[in-house]
């Protein structure tokens, strides 16, 4: 049976089972919920037990902050899904890939330079890229928006640190760095280069490549990411900033994505990955035949592809639909959809056209079941609809 938990909010009741008409369906926020239920499925297997005097120190027995076991099975992890080369880099932990965007722009903008490294991103980004390198601005870097003015500058030119998402975060896309050139310098935020949300084409072999835990095993609150180095100057001032910062991260949370990283290892990565890529498969294809019937309603498109992974062409499987409101007096598509009762995430916020909107396909079933009911009555009310 179901265990109790929190309810969905469009449920009450002792047992979740009563539904709040015309409860609007919420696909804001990009909280990996729906590996919850596999979890449950292996519940025993990936609980952690801690008695009260273990690992009370600052350092593990290696007087280091990092555990080297779990640094062990990240690199084993990313050899089964082959979404990365790491061999001969080194490896930084942060709270959270978070940590470790913020680390990056630190470890790669310029000392002593008299004018701050630009922080640069591409059309539609991540909205944390900016609202963190403000944040944090100091003399040494700041925020400056699209990259593509500064294409007519090769990355020498510029003293640019340019963030890069693949599969891109909000619309899919695979990103490659726009600023090209020996001193052009990248942060590859690959958050979602898992087989859950793309095809993998070949390993990623970039000089700095961020990585989370919160998107692989759908563990958001547990705050684990890592990031690979090939630079050792880098590699030193990105180390610095989260042992300046945190004294390392927490050696409980170290513990418990060892814990779980060892569970999807059991089976080579193929239960979880499989498991992962059908449900996000089975909600694209769903919502792709609901938006196959309008005219008023479009979402991007990506093609299928060979995934090394699988060993197959495999079709799109994307953590988020990027939706467009094609027609021209629903200017404003983010209220377009709440008047429809679904709540996602202005395309402002993304740096894009109020003419989009995030959907986040990566929450609770029944959160995507609310999400494709309210857009199906949408569709229906269209006129002359297909
Ligand atoms: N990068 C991208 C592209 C993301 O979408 C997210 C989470 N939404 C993060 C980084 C941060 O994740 P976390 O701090 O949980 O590792």
């Amino acid at each position: 049976g179901k265990q109790v938990c929190e309810c969905n909010t469009c449920y009450h009741g002792p047992h979740c089972s009563t539904y709040i008409p015309h409860c609007p369906a919420d696909v804001n926020s990009g909280d990996p919920t729906f590996l919850e239920p596999y979890w449950m499925k292996n519940a025993a297997s990936s609980a952690v037990v801690v008695a009260g005097w273990h690992r009370m120190s600052y350092i593990f027995s290696d007087h280091s902050y990092t555990s080297q076991e779990l640094e062990k099975s990240i690199h084993r992890l990313h050899s089964i899904a082959g979404n990365a080369v790491t061999e001969g880099k080194y490896v930084v932990f942060g709270t959270g890939s978070t940590q470790l965007l913020n680390a990056a722009v630190h470890a790669l903008s310029l000392d002593n330079s008299s004018t701050p490294s630009k922080v640069v991103v591409s059309i539609p980004f991540y909205p944390a890229y900016k609202v963190q390198t403000e944040f944090f601005a100091t003399e040494e870097y700041e925020f400056d928006g699209d990259v593509s003015s500064y294409t007519n500058n090769s990355g020498d030119s510029v003293n640019a640190i340019e963030f890069v998402t693949s599969p891109n975060n909000p619309d899919g896309k695979l990103k490659k760095a726009v600023l090209k050139g020996p001193s052009a310098k990248a942060i590859h935020d690959h958050a979602y280069n898992w087989p859950h949300y793309t095809a993998i084409s070949s390993p990623s072999d970039e000089d700095l490549m961020i990585f989370t835990l919160s998107k692989l095993t759908g563990h958001a609150g547990v705050r684990f990411g890592w990031a690979f180095v090939k630079d050792k100057v880098v590699y030193e001032r990105m180390s610095t900033y989260t042992d300046d910062n945190t004294f390392g991260v927490s050696r409980d949370i170290q513990l418990r994505a060892l814990k779980l990283l060892n569970v999807v290892l059991d089976g080579d990565g193929r239960s979880l990955f499989k498991y992962a890529y059908e449900i996000m498969k089975n909600r694209w294809e769903s919502l792709s035949r609901t938006v196959a019937l309008s005219t008023r309603f479009t979402i991007q498109d990506i093609a299928p592809s060979f995934c090394t992974f699988f060993q197959n062409v495999r079709g799109p499987s994307p953590a988020y639909a990027w939706l467009k409101c094609e027609r021209e007096e629903d200017e404003q598509c983010y209220q377009v959809l709440q008047a429809g009762g679904i709540l996602g995430r202005d395309g402002t916020l993304f740096g894009a056209s109020s003419r989009y909107v995030r959907l986040s396909l990566i929450k609770y079933q029944d959160d995507f079941d609310q999400l494709l009911q309210h857009l199906n009555k949408l569709v229906l009310q269209e006129e002359g609809a297909t």
